[in-house]
């Protein structure tokens, strides 16, 4: 068992190592209608919209800009960033290095923010910092997207407009179908039908309470109010992914009336969490006297978005393996997968066979930074190629059971969100192979990595040669009996 073979490796591969810049451009060929156009022209559509993707750091100011995972400005301890000399996203690495500081990173923000900014994946050697368009896969521009995203904003802004909007049936049933969970979508409707416990609605039914907002004891406090149009709250969904511009002010029903007839599920699922985590603060404040930062509110809200689950992407039909199959003769298949937990971090495992079937190697690495699943696998695949390259093999087919991430592969166009940084990293070590390629099995295919992958944990970062660990064995096994025989 060896300890560490990337170490020796990618001293090597960093000294021929150069990272291709990829520039956003906005594509202007879209010609927008009446209606978006003076939107579209409008600055602040791109400027809110796009995200940084963070390379070496250096364009991007760690206040007023979108470079968190979340989407949300980046709040901060800002008295002690002054002190520090903290201004760009470049003063949070450790100096010379592609490293977060993990200290001072943990020392200026709220520990779920300094987790999730730990875990934004830097490109191995610091490219330039990178603008993208968060809502798309590939963090390219679509005219499609930009269209979605400029009719939520349009719907969101006419929304708060003083236009009378019911609720309706229809209504009802987008709140059911919300992508969240029970007590968020729970609290909207009643906000809606008005049996929320705001201060006004007490002193109507003759309580003798002060009616005044407890925030800014500047208004009383109605439903609207407390949930979107106190200053303070405001402040909070403007900073929030939404992004959102309070102006003018109307009743809460009429806000989630005009909301929901139109919006996306994606955001009409963010609104009911963050009036829920609103709400909440809200409470605390009355109830306990403590005032929630903006950085406890957003960090809340989205604690909240990752519990509801993942888009789930329903397989096309093809001819795409239910078992392992065995690669070409001269060829080895490197069988690689990732097991991803929200706390702990994601951990990899890698086997590679032959064309006899026969084990070439194993490996397994925990306590892998990822943002997310996707992003842990694509982690694990730059892992699997580095090690493959260690391990001298010339023509590599490598294997994995995430769709999303075969293809994205398979785009032409490297795109600039934070999977096409790590799968930019990925196109760039395929030059050191004599033949690679990258195919798609079903789970049931990948048993041996995925299970090498789980336990990684007790495995540590290990690799074996012409072996297994013993508890693999088995799998191994299944997958040359599951060969059909040709
Ligand atoms: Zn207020």
């Amino acid at each position: 068992m060896y300890r560490n073979p990337e170490l020796l490796l990618t001293k090597v591969y960093k000294a021929v190592y150069f990272p291709k810049g990829l520039l956003w451009v906005a594509k202007k060929s879209w010609r927008p209608s009446y209606a978006w156009s003076s939107l579209w022209r409008s600055k602040w559509l791109f400027e809110e919209e796009t995200m940084w993707r963070v390379g070496n750091g250096q364009s991007i100011m760690i206040a007023d800009e979108r470079w968190l995972p979340s989407g949300c400005l980046s709040i901060y301890r800002e008295d002690v960033a002054a002190e520090c000399g903290v201004v760009r996203v470049s003063d949070l690495l450790l100096p010379g290095s592609q490293q977060w500081n993990n200290e001072l990173v943990n020392f200026l923000y709220w520990p779920p923010t300094a987790a999730s900014i730990v875990k934004i994946p830097l490109p191995l050697v610091g490219g330039c910092d990178v603008r993208f368009w968060p809502h798309t896969v590939n963090g390219e521009y679509t005219t499609k997207s930009g269209y979605a995203v400029a009719r939520s904003k349009a719907i969101l802004a006419a929304a708060s407009s003083s236009f009378s909007h019911n609720v309706t049936p229809k209504v009802w049933k987008v709140l059911w179908k919300a992508p969240t969970i029970p007590r968020c979508r729970e609290l909207i409707w009643r906000g809606c039908v008005k049996i929320l416990p705001v201060r006004s609605a007490l002193r109507r039914r003759g309580m003798d309470v002060d009616d005044m907002c407890q925030w800014c004891d500047s208004a009383q406090e109605t439903i609207g109010h407390a949930l979107l149009f106190c200053p303070v709250v405001r402040r909070w969904w403007f900073a929030s992914s939404l992004g959102l511009r309070l102006d003018s002010e109307v009743e809460f029903h009429e806000f989630v009336a005009a909301l929901f007839s139109q919006a996306e599920m994606s955001v009409v699922a963010v609104f009911c969490q963050l009036c829920y985590i609103i709400w909440e603060a809200r409470n605390k404040l009355i109830y306990d006297g403590v005032q929630p930062s903006t950085e406890v509110v957003l960090s809340r809200a989205a604690g909240l978005a990752s519990t509801t689950g993942v888009a789930h992407v329903p397989l096309r039909n093809g001819a795409v393996s239910d078992v392992w199959t065995r690669p070409n003769e001269d060829t080895i298949k490197v069988n690689f997968d990732a097991a991803w937990a929200d706390t702990r971090g994601a951990s990899c495992g890698m086997v590679a066979r032959n064309g006899a079937g026969e084990v070439m190697a194993a490996a397994t690495r925990p306590g892998v930074d990822a943002l997310s699943p996707l992003l842990a696998e694509a982690a694990a695949f730059r892992w699997a190629m580095v090690l493959s390259m260690e391990l001298g093999f010339r023509t590599v087919n490598f294997e994995t059971d995430c769709k999303l991430l075969y293809d994205a592969w398979r785009m032409k166009d490297l795109g600039s969100s934070y999977l096409f940084a790590i799968l930019s990293d990925c196109k760039d070590l395929v030059q050191f192979f004599d033949f690679c390629s990258l195919s798609f099995v079903r789970r049931t295919g990948n048993k041996v990595a995925d299970f090498m992958a789980k336990r990684a944990g007790d495995f540590g970062d290990s690799v074996w040669i012409d072996e297994v660990p013993q508890a693999a064995m088995q799998l191994i096994l299944d997958d040359v009996r599951a060969l059909v025989p040709s």
